[in-house]
Formats: structure tokens, C-alpha cells, sequence
């Protein structure tokens, strides 16, 4: 038997605080704890708020909590291409489309639909898209977009649904309700979900299946927020011939007012901390590990 894989992903768009160091030190003594690797990989995709020093601070932070990781780190912003590769193969099962609402537009139809009856939001509160695009003709999306229009890219979620099948997967942590064992994936909760963008060729769902299964990663360990997106990337994984990873889905730190924590928040963060005069074993009995 391979070794399972286990991976730290953060975003560098702030710098780390408690809960990511309970994530990564979690990944890493699994790995520890079962013979198995463990990779650090940088999502990066959103240039608008990633930055290199934050980067460069996670990478400090996580050597002083006493980590190790296997070289070289991947990425995410270095592989746009293969993102678009995928992005490629959808449009190709012809579960891709544009649709060209901003944001504000969005708020305004659907506020027009909540007022006729609640109109249904995705599990993080977000009112699902509409659907409208989804009706425009091939030539009026080729005319939008050769107008330089920017636009959206998007899953025709039922369509997907359906060509995909039923899904599940094998939950070794919980669930924010406690679920656990073999989960159904309900990836239609989530609408019609943007996988790319015209000026970035890829998202965090579907740049996340490709490098999980690209450095055979077998072992997603990540919070609970991200618990009920784990039915779209199973959705994505079963439409694109990857394997799936089995997913372990720990609780979420809270502070002291019960509130998630924040990259902001200077009573949590690892270098405010460090600061302090706390050390590593500290942060480690503060985390419960
Ligand atoms: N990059 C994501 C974050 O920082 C985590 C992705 C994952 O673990 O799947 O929230």
C-alpha cells in the first residue's frame, strides 16, 4: 500500500492564525501518526488578494510551530493552464455556460423572487443564481463576450447532476450536525456554481480536485465550513475520471465570543502570539492537540 497524502492548502490573503495552525498541525501529526507524506500547497488563484509576503509568512509560521513539508510546494497560480484544461473538458460534456449578471443585478432578481416567496439560498446564505444565461442563445453569448463584456462561467448544476449520478463519500472526522461515515453528496444545494471567471481560468472548486488528485492526495483534512462543498468537489471529481480522497472535516476554532476566528483578528494570530512569548507547545495544548 502507497502511503496516504495528507495537505495543508491555505490562501495567502492574510496571515495565519490559531485555527489554521489547528488545521495544519492536525494534517501533519496524521500523517505522522500513519506513516503517511504531507504536502503544504498555496491557493493562490485570487491574485486580487493573495500576496508573496503572505506567503512567505505562512511558510515562517508553520516551520516555527515545527513542520515539515515536502518540496516543492505547489503553486496554484503556476497551473492555470492545466485548470483550464479541465474547464476545457466540461464545456465539453456541455455543462458549462456564461452568464454575464454583476453581482448587484444578481441581488436585484432575486430580491424580485424573494418578495413572491422565499427564494432559496446555498449552504453559506448565498441566493442561488437564477439561471437566467442559461437561456441566451450561442450567438448572443458570442456577441456578449466578443464585446469584451466580463462574464461568469458556470455549471449547469442539474445537468451535471444528472450525468454524474448519485455520489457520496467517506467522511472520517463530522460533519457541523455531527454526520459521519458515508456521506450523500447534495451538490444541487449549491445552484449553478462558478467555475471560472474571464480573467481567471479556474476557481477553488474545481482548481481543488485537480491538484488533490494530481499529488495523489488521499486524505482531505480540512474545517467544517467546508463540509457541504465536499458534494461539489465529489460532483467535479466524478465528471472529470479523478479519484476521490477520503475527507476528515474538523471543527472550526471559535473565539472567545463564540465567533469564528478571523486573519484579522490580533488575539489569535500566530505572530502576535509568537509575539507574546508563546511558543509552539503552547499554541499546541491552546488548539487541544
Ligand atoms: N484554501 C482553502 C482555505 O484556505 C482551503 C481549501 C481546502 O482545504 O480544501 O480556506
Amino acid at each position: 500500500m502507497p502511503p496516504p497524502v495528507f495537505r495543508f492548502a491555505p490562501s495567502p490573503n492574510g496571515y495565519l492564525h490559531l485555527g489554521h495552525a489547528y488545521s495544519a498541525l492536525l494534517n501533519h501529526d496524521l500523517a505522522r501518526g500513519s506513516g503517511g507524506r504531507f504536502l503544504l500547497r498555496i491557493e493562490d488563484i485570487d491574485s486580487a488578494r493573495c500576496r508573496p509576503e503572505f506567503e512567505a509568512a505562512i511558510e515562517e509560521d508553520l516551520r516555527w510551530l515545527g513542520l515539515a513539508w515536502e518540496q516543492p510546494v505547489r503553486r496554484q497560480s503556476e497551473h492555470l493552464p492545466l485548470y483550464a484544461q479541465a474547464l476545457a473538458t466540461l464545456t465539453g460534456q456541455g455543462l458549462i455556460y456564461p452568464s454575464f449578471e454583476s453581482r448587484a443585478e444578481i441581488a436585484r432578481m432575486v430580491a424580485a423572487r424573494d418578495s413572491m416567496g422565499g427564494w432559496p439560498r446555498d449552504p453559506d446564505g448565498v441566493p442561488l443564481y437564477p439561471g437566467t444565461a442559461k437561456d441566451l442563445s450561442a450567438a448572443e453569448r458570442e456577441d456578449r463576450i466578443g464585446s469584451g463584456a466580463p462574464y461568469a462561467l458556470r455549471l449547469d448544476m442539474a445537468a451535471a447532476c444528472e450525468r454524474a449520478g448519485d455520489l457520496s463519500w467517506s467522511e472520517q472526522g463530522a460533519g457541523p450536525e455531527g454526520e459521519t461515515g458515508t456521506i450523500a453528496a447534495s451538490p444541487l444545494e449549491w445552484g449553478d456554481v462558478i467555475l471560472a471567471r474571464k480573467e481567471t481560468p479556474t476557481s477553488y472548486h474545481l482548481s481543488v480536485v485537480v491538484d488533490d488528485a494530481l499529488q495523489g492526495v488521499t486524505q482531505v483534512v480540512r474545517g467544517q465550513d467546508l463540509f457541504r462543498a465536499t458534494g461539489v468537489h465529489r460532483l467535479l471529481q466524478r465528471l472529470l475520471g479523478l479519484p476521490a480522497p477520503a475527507y476528515h472535516h474538523h471543527p472550526l476554532l471559535r473565539d472567545a465570543d463564540d465567533r469564528k476566528l478571523s486573519k484579522s483578528s490580533r488575539a489569535t494570530g500566530l505572530r502576535e502570539l509568537r509575539a507574546d512569548g508563546i511558543g509552539p507547545q503552547d499554541i499546541r495544548r491552546m488548539v487541544g492537540l
